[in-house]
């Protein structure tokens, strides 16, 4: 066993028998963590009540060196950084659906401290909104950035088959899961499984700092393509997708 402290984010809490809680922690330099943490749900425990999602603070885990078994979480202290979260709905969904796709994104024992500062970071932006078109920005700026961190960002300046600069010419552009990038009008045929895209919202794309100011409509458009892509990245849609997803631009 290998005692670890330091600060840590809680991605996911499941119940397990009635005093106990298996969690998914994301830590900075030791990167996603599952853990049984003994007697949360009794009153008083060793971690400051029962652990949600959001949970962040100092914890101490004893890792198991096989991998086989889970850690035990044997103190976490909880700073409430992220409480008000829990009483904004847009901001908490978008909250939810970045710890979501991050615990899907990566193995345990995978440290990424880019991606842990970046969280912390959308996290701490989102308590300050409460619409939703204030807190698409973050969440689709923070999407942009887990795939970076994941290694497969998509391709988003040019045509990912051919090469071609797609900023010109004001034609329907598509993306493509399968091609992780764009398909230019002369490519897209060749590929079955794609989505089209407005060159308005693939320029918005490419200039990530012009997010906040970007045309509800935009900012709309780009998440349900995110929300398509993490569908076709995880075989299936996230749980949380359903918030972001609005009927008329349901997937096909
Ligand atoms: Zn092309």
């Amino acid at each position: 066993m290998i005692k670890l402290k330091e600060v840590a984010l809680c991605l996911r809490a499941v119940n397990y028998s009635d005093t106990s809680q298996v969690v998914t922690l994301l830590t900075r330099e030791h990167g996603k963590i599952a853990a049984i943490a003994k007697g949360a749900r009794r009153p008083k425990s060793a971690f400051d009540g029962a652990i949600e999602p959001f949970a962040y603070g100092q914890v101490m885990v004893m890792i198991s060196e096989s991998h086989d078994t889970l850690s035990t979480l044997t103190e976490f202290v909880q700073s409430g950084r992220f409480r008000s979260l829990r009483s904004n709905l847009a901001a908490m969904h978008a909250g939810l659906f970045a710890l979501e796709l991050t615990e899907a994104s990566f193995e345990q024992s995978d440290p990424h401290p880019t991606l842990f500062d970046a969280l912390v970071d959308m996290l701490d932006r989102l308590g300050q909104y409460d619409k939703m078109q204030a807190v698409l920005p973050v969440l689709i700026d923070y999407q942009l950035t887990l795939l970076d961190e994941a290694g497969v960002a998509p391709r988003l300046d040019a045509c990912t088959n051919c090469g071609a600069p797609t900023g010109s010419g004001g034609k329907d552009l598509y993306f493509s899961s399968a091609a992780n990038g764009l398909l230019c009008g002369g490519c897209e045929q060749a590929f079955t499984e794609k989505r089209r895209l407005s060159p308005a919202c693939c320029a918005m794309l490419n200039r990530r700092a012009a997010f906040t100011a970007a045309p509800p409509a935009l900012l709309t458009e780009a998440e349900q393509l995110l929300v398509y892509h993490f569908t076709e990245l995880m075989h299936r849609p996230p749980k949380m997708a359903k918030y972001f997803v609005t009927r008329a631009n349901a997937m096909s």
